[in-house]
């Protein structure tokens, strides 16, 4: 059985599907691991790292030759072409963005899963790659912010006065928002935070910030699986009016609030950043559903009444070396479902885990939500 690793290294992306130590534990006698060329190289892994690994290098025939094909982000539609019939594809699909493409892979007989889907579930936490991804996301939207602020974020007491420590607002703390509160800790600052969910309340004090009381109904904001809810137009328009103060009074924000499947709601104005200090920061790890602050434009950081706004798309892809070490551990858990001992690829689409995340199958698309997007389409 051949398992291929694509090269899909490029402007906006620096990661790999698989680093060194977990090919080791993959490759054997039966499961031959193909590794294209440099595609570990931006993070932090040549060739021969792979090589030592018991990983064969190659070209980008990978392709056509593989069983199994790994990877970052979907390949683009020649690469697809290239894919065999009956063949499975991993990667971070963004299927909504993608529905062509995954039109493409179910005609092609390919069976595609879609790791964004994976089921939040206890048995799946150590193949969740949007946790993965958002941790290193919320550590590293904290240095963006330090690196750039004209303020050092800790309170400083020395003989030339004392320097107050920076104020960080986190606005939404699931994964990202907590490790952000966390990582602003560490260095200092003082932190508050905002989400609507009322459970996250003690997971926020537990990092050591204060949680941003709003009198504002929430009560019935989360869902069964844990996620947010939409707010009406007038629970958000509320939701702004009570944020701005904190928003206006912090140094730096922090804005990760996402709504599974929908535009990232938009909970600071454009009127509201005029108001900040200047040289105050916002990071807006919303940015690729549309960000949360009107001003943001996704992919850039700009400068708009003397705040910077960092819309930065692919964060993660920032931190290289660690974020590719985790996906490649979520995707090796995952690979431990569907590769039998034997080295046979057995896809049971009666596992919970399995059948969130298959996209298509057999030459049919398979998962409900796809099917969804494809009627909209
Ligand atoms: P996410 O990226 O979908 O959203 C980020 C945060 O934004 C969430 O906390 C959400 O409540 C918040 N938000 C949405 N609208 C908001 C608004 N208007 N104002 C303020 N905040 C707003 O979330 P995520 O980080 O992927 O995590 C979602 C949930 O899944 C969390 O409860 C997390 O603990 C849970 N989770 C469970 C598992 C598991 O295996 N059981 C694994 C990972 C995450």
């Amino acid at each position: 059985m051949k398992i291929f690793v694509p090269n899909q290294t490029g402007s906006d992306e620096t990661r790999v599907a698989m680093v060194p130590a977990a090919a080791k534990k993959i490759a054997s006698a039966i499961v031959e691991l193909l590794v294209e060329r440099q595609a570990g190289l931006l993070a932090s892994h040549r060739d021969e790292a792979y090589a030592a690994a018991g990983c064969k290098i190659v070209g980008d025939e990978g392709w056509a030759e593989a069983d199994v094909v790994l990877a970052v982000r979907a390949p683009s539609v020649e690469q697809i072409r290239q894919i065999r019939s009956g063949s499975v594809l991993i990667a971070m699909l963004s299927p909504h963005k993608n529905v062509e493409l995954i039109g493409a892979l179910a005609h092609q007989g390919v069976s595609a899963m879609a790791m964004e889907y994976l089921p939040r579930i206890t048995r799946a936490q150590a193949m969740d790659t949007l946790s993965s991804q958002a941790n290193i996301a919320g550590y590293k939207a904290v240095i963006m912010a330090a690196e750039r602020s004209p303020k050092i974020f800790p309170m400083l007491m020395t003989a030339a006065g004392t320097l107050q420590a920076a104020r960080v607002f986190v606005i939404g703390a699931g994964v990202a928002g907590l490790q952000a509160i966390a990582t602003a800790r560490r260095l200092g600052a003082i932190v508050t935070a905002y989400d609507v969910r009322p459970a996250v309340k003690e997971q926020v004090q537990s990092v050591g910030a204060k949680f941003l009381e709003l009198p504002l109904e929430t009560a019935g904001a989360q869902d069964s699986g844990g996620y947010a809810k939409e707010l009406t137009p007038e629970q958000q328009a509320k939701q702004r009016e009570l944020m701005a103060q904190a928003v206006r009074e912090s140094d730096v924000v922090i804005t990760t609030a996402a709504i599974p499947g929908k535009p990232a709601p938009k909970l600071i104005p454009a009127e509201v950043v005029k108001q900040m200090l200047p040289g105050s920061i916002i990071v807006d790890l919303a940015a690729e559903t549309g960000g949360n602050c009107e001003l943001t434009e996704p992919g850039q950081i700009v400068q708009k009444h003397g705040v910077t706004l960092i819309g930065i798309t692919n964060v993660p892809a920032t931190v290289p070396f660690h974020a590719s070490q985790v996906y490649a551990n979520n995707i090796a858990n995952l690979l431990k479902l569907i590769v039998t001992k034997e080295g046979q690829v057995k896809i049971d689409t009666a596992d919970e885990v399995i059948a969130g995340v298959l996209l298509c199958h057999g030459g049919q698309v398979v998962h409900p939500r796809m099917k969804e997007l494809m009627a909209h389409a």
